[in-house]
């Protein structure tokens, strides 16, 4: 499998779209920007350039830990008191007095450490939903079942399907039991995850599933749909340059009084070798981490006004 990420030497000052995080969200996005960007250029109009910056690195199946050891080494810990272990550290634990989040930090975001269970949201006209999240969201997907259509592109690529029939688990077992033999009850949801071995829909070779159970601390056996197997490849074959180890710090128009403007953003290079510490005390919450080599200059990419870097700033 080839790689996705593009060495930080190949980095340019300005982009026209710059994707901060390759999560789901940042994946998706990268895709579609990067493929709308192609398809520009095939017909002769001036294409635009897209980049994904990830703080984490790309990590390959074959990479992950395997023991818990491994786990606790591939881990950061953020608390009120410092940070502790590497900022690249693929499991984040962020524990804080009024929420603890554990953060997937990599190429592919959660996506490399979650149960990859894809399960179809409800319309957003269900009551579920507070009046004030929903509000929020653009009047076309308000409508009812306009997220149907939008979850059915996302189902497709990412190939999630319910665990075949003819594999039995254990734990689905006991489930059925637990529901007094009646099956019906026992609804199998759709799981991101290859059962058998393929080239994928993205030109991307997958493994059978092993059963192993190791999904949230990262598959080694190709088998997990993660974003590496499917938008992030498709970004990437479109044309967005993928970087990692960049961790961005802060946004901002170059010039903030001007309707549109270009945009700022300001990262810095981690080059982590060793684990470390950032005792907060006296540092402030922007204090610098000790063992990162900031870059020799910082880089801002200056967007050029497109109407995507409008369409940012109206956000
Ligand atoms: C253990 C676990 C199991 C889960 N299981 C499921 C499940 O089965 N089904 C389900 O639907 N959801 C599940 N989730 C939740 C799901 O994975 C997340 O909701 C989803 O990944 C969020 O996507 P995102 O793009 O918002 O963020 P993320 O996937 O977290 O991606 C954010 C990315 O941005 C990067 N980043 C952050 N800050 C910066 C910065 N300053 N500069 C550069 N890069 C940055 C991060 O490194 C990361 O790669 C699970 C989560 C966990 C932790």
């Amino acid at each position: 499998m080839p790689n996705l990420s593009t060495p930080i030497g190949d980095l340019r000052a300005r982009y026209d779209v710059v994707v901060i995080g390759s999560g789901y969200g940042g994946a998706v996005v990268a895709r579609w920007m990067a493929k709308s960007a192609r398809a520009r250029r095939e017909r002769g109009e001036d294409p635009f350039t897209v980049c994904v910056l990830e703080r984490g690195w790309e990590i390959r199946p074959g990479q992950y830990p395997t023991s818990l050891l491994g786990a606790l080494r591939s881990g950061q810990l953020d608390t009120s008191i410092g940070h502790f272990g590497r900022p690249t550290s693929l499991f984040d634990l962020r524990m804080h007095r009024d929420v603890t989040v554990l953060v997937g930090c990599g190429l592919g975001g959660t996506s490399l450490i979650n149960a990859s269970v894809i399960l179809e949201p409800k319309d957003l006209s269900d009551p579920v939903w507070p009046d004030t999240l929903r509000a929020r969201w653009p009047a076309d997907l308000q409508k009812k079942n306009a997220l149907k259509s939008e979850f059915e592109r996302v189902r497709e690529a990412l190939d999630a399907k319910p665990l075949p029939d003819d594999i039995e688990l254990s734990k689905v077992t006991r489930l059925v039991e637990s529901a007094q033999g009646d099956a019906h009850k026992v609804h199998r949801p759709a799981i991101a995850v290859s059962f058998h071995t393929h080239v994928n829909q993205f030109g991307v070779q997958q493994g059978r599933c092993a059963l192993c159970g190791n999904c949230i601390t990262g598959c080694n056996y190709s088998a997990k749909n993660t974003l590496i197997m499917n938008y992030l490849p498709a970004a990437a074959a479109a044309g967005a340059s993928i970087f990692c180890g960049i961790q961005v710090s802060a946004v901002e128009p170059s010039d903030a009084r001007a309707e549109a403007s270009d945009w700022l953003v300001h990262a810095r290079i981690l080059r982590a070798t060793r684990a470390m510490v950032q005792v907060r005390h006296g540092l402030g919450p922007h204090g610098r981490l000790r063992h990162v080599r900031p870059p020799r200059r910082r880089p801002s990419m200056t967007p050029t006004t497109t109407r995507a870097s409008s369409d940012t700033r109206r956000a």
